[in-house]
């Protein structure tokens, strides 16, 4: 007996091929068309999304994948868990309010959706959040697609996961609330006659405790106990479901999902109560762009026959993390294109592999199966510099004595002020940009408009009277992509986007071989700013675990490789800006955080790799090279320790909006180097006022040494606009300049 569910994706890209989704919300935004304009387009997508998967030959095709801006929020419209301050006229507009915020409210608190760079909503569920089912999106789009002639499966956020999600005060306390308004949604669905429904829950793929793997348990028994239902689908992907696959076999529900690219297969086998269910079987990477070995996945597939009644092929995740269609790149070279596989074509393995899996493998599936895959870019210099490294690469002199070389060659005031990198990206800086892109300006007219860009940032921080400066990042599109481009190894896409969060896509940049540096890449334009001026000029790097975090990756060795071969370029590109005179280096890692993996026992080597490459990027610096980093948060938990080992001469934080409490978890970590917490919270365009810094300043100094303690900004200024930027640094001069009078 078969189930009938068959080879499927557990969701797909939403935003349009061509970002038609992005840019019909935005006009809806700004008042250039109405919801009716807005609701056609969406309409379209979502049905030509549908006829697409029907046609590349997916047995079951998933629904309800569509959102205006985030899956999350959906679920909360749909269990009516939207606080009231956002309720407007039309349904669409109090969610565009709770997403974006409105002039005078704050939108709902956006955060990273697990171990990916997307960001999703966070519900607010309290005591007296009453559920209901207060929306049919799920419903409506079944509708609407079975109106096409297409039996879809409805995809939902699960209700543990979902609550695991929200703030509040003990959101997980309302499960049996909510599991009543899944109850009434299953019956609603069955009504319709949806013959299946996947519900989410990637939650499980982190560490849980037993009380929350018991209401994992007692959710899905629930739910499947229900007479009058969909046949049920759970997945947890992102990771191995661990001990939670245990109580989702123990459930009645007919189908459940695995990750088996972020998982392993082992565990799997020894769970006896799978016997009777369908396991469908992620062996197609949802997360990364690479083509997959297909004779591998089947064999990964077929190994799991015996485990459960049957075995179909999926994606390992939803493909929502991965761009729509490697056809639509004209650029790439031919020997990285063979080696990608985008949303679209990631269907069409799925497909293959499932008729593979059920008709065996004859002559036609075997010659498909068997299409080589050509092998990464190999630099041999590169490897050979990389094996001949030995720990004493990865040190630098004692910070004493790094302090005091430092403290005589750059001779700062107590208290030294700087920004973090970037100054407001001007248009006539987009314009300029896009002209070198368009053939417009030539390179050499563009060089000369971002020379005298960084002149002016050079002039105007003279003035303000700032301590150290920067050039301004006038030439960088993207602080990861920049670098890409300039790298050997990297390749950047025309198309391939993916959604961060709402109507904002990036377009990572695919890692694909040994990554080299064939020339200095910063190193003209630091040095021309250094030219301007004798104060120091900080030169401005992103680190590798950045670039790494923010990148496709190739997966055929460990990242810890691949980022100590990008450290290796950027080791490099430092000892190029201390030879043209650069006396301070910033090594940004925003991102070393997002890579932590979900699991705590996979902490430790995480950080291992991720410190080590940041070390043998910036372990060649003179001792009185002044090495600074970045990061843009400030609630370091698991991460302080590997704050510490970075070993960098001065960090600066996110502190502005935690009013500096950050200060005291750094010192009692034992963290004695300089530290600049912001002062400035730069994600908000209010101008803060000379007495506010001063008085984060002063608490600052209470805590950190005089000669210790920087003022700067929270975060890069490129979002910002001159109109606020120059108020607010000129303010956090003469903030400072008080507070060090009375030191
Ligand atoms: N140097 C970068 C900038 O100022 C840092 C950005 C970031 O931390 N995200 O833009
Ligand atoms: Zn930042």
């Amino acid at each position: 007996m078969t189930s009938g569910i068959g080879a499927t994706v557990l969701g797909y890209p939403r935003i349009g091929p061509r970002r038609e989704l992005k840019r019909a919300v935005e006009r809806y935004w700004v008042g250039r068309t109405d919801q009716d304009a807005l609701l056609a387009t969406a309409a379209e997508l979502r049905a030509a999304g549908w006829a697409e998967l029907r046609d590349a030959g997916l047995d079951s095709v998933p629904s309800n994948t569509f959102s205006f801006y985030d899956h999350v929020l959906d679920t909360a419209f749909l269990v009516g868990a939207v606080p009231a301050r956002y309720r407007r006229e039309s349904e669409l507009d109090s969610y565009f309010a709770a997403a974006r915020g409105t002039d005078d409210l704050p939108p709902l608190e956006l955060t990273k959706w697990f171990d990916t760079n997307y960001h999703y909503l966070v519900p607010e569920i309290d005591p007296g959040t009453e559920f209901r089912l207060a929306g049919d999106k799920p419903l409506a789009e079944y509708r609407e697609a079975r109106a096409l002639g297409i039996t879809t499966r409805p995809v939902v956020l699960g209700p543990v996961t979902f609550l695991l999600l929200a703030k509040g005060t003990n959101p997980l306390a309302r499960l049996d609330d909510l599991v009543d308004v899944y109850v009434e949604l299953l019956v609603a669905l069955a009504a319709e006659g949806a013959p299946w429904v996947q519900l989410d829950e990637p939650a499980f793929a982190a560490d849980r405790s037993e009380d929350e793997l018991a209401a994992l348990g007692r959710a899905y028994t629930r739910l499947a106990d229900l007479h009058s239902r969909p046949k049920l689908l759970v997945t947890g992907y992102y990771g191995s479901l661990g001990p939670a696959l245990e109580v989702l076999a123990g459930t009645a529900v007919e189908a459940i999902g695995v990750d088996l690219v972020a998982g392993p297969v082992d565990g799997i086998a020894s769970v006896p109560a799978l016997r009777d269910k369908t396991l469908v079987a992620g062996v197609v990477d949802g997360r990364n762009v690479w083509r997959t070995d297909l004779r591998q996945a089947l064999a990964t597939a077929a190994s799991l026959l015996g485990t459960a009644e049957e075995v179909v092929l999926s994606t390992s995740s939803t493909l929502l993390h991965v761009p729509y269609d490697l056809d639509a790149e004209t650029a790439l070279e031919p020997g990285v294109r063979g080696r990608l596989a985008f949303a679209r074509q990631k269907v069409r393995e799925v497909v293959l592999l499932g008729q593979a899996l059920r008709d065996g493998v004859d002559g036609a599936w075997a010659d498909a199966l068997d299409e080589p895959i050509a092998a990464p870019r190999r630099d041999d210099a590169i490897r050979s510099r990389l094996a001949g490294l030995g720990p004493h690469h990865r040190d630098r002199a004692p910070y004493a004595e790094r302090a005091a070389a430092q403290d005589a060659r750059l001779a700062l005031p107590a208290l030294p002020t700087t920004t973090i990198g970037s100054f407001p990206q001007t248009t006539e800086i987009r314009t300029a940009r896009a002209g070198l892109r368009s053939g417009g300006l030539s390179r050499g007219e563009y060089d000369e408009r971002m020379r005298a860009e960084i002149g002016r940032v050079i002039a105007l921080q003279e003035d303000i009277g700032l301590d150290v400066l920067v050039h301004g990042e006038p030439e960088r599109n993207d602080m990861v992509q920049y670098f890409a481009e300039h790298l050997d190894g990297f390749a950047v896409t025309d198309l391939g986007w993916v959604q961060s969060y709402g109507s904002r896509c990036v377009r990572p940049p695919i890692l694909h071989g040994d990554v080299s540096r064939p020339e200095p890449i910063t190193v003209p334009w630091s040095s021309y700013a250094q030219s301007l001026t004798d104060r120091p000029v900080k030169g401005m790097l992103t680190g590798p675990v950045t670039i790494l975090a923010w990148s496709f990756v190739r997966d055929d060795q460990p990242l810890g490789e691949t980022a100590d071969q990008v450290a290796l370029a950027l080791r490099d590109e430092i000892a190029d800006l201390e030879a043209a005179g650069i006396r301070v280096i910033q090594v940004d890692e925003p991102a070393l955080r997002e890579l932590l993996p979900l699991r705590a026992a996979e902490h430790a080597a995480y950080l291992e790799w991720s410190v080590g490459a940041f070390r043998l990027a910036t372990a060649g610096a003179a001792t009185d090279t002044q090495i600074h980093t970045h990061l843009c948060y400030s609630e370091f938990g698991e991460v302080i320790d590997a704050i510490d080992g970075l070993g960098a001469d001065v960090t600066t934080i996110e502190a502005a909006r935690s009013k500096m409490e950050v200060l005291a978890d750094l010192r009692s970590a034992g963290f004695s180097r300089g530290v600049g917490p912001g002062v400035y919270d730069i994600h908000s365009p209010r101008v803060p006022a000379t007495d506010e810094v001063a008085d984060l300043v002063a608490a600052a100094s209470r805590v950190v040494a005089g000669n210790r303690l920087w003022v700067n900004p929270d975060c890069g200024l490129k979002t910002r606009g001159y109109a606020e930027v120059e108020p607010a640094l000129r303010n956090l001069v003469a903030a400072t300049r008080r507070v060090r009078d009375s030191l």
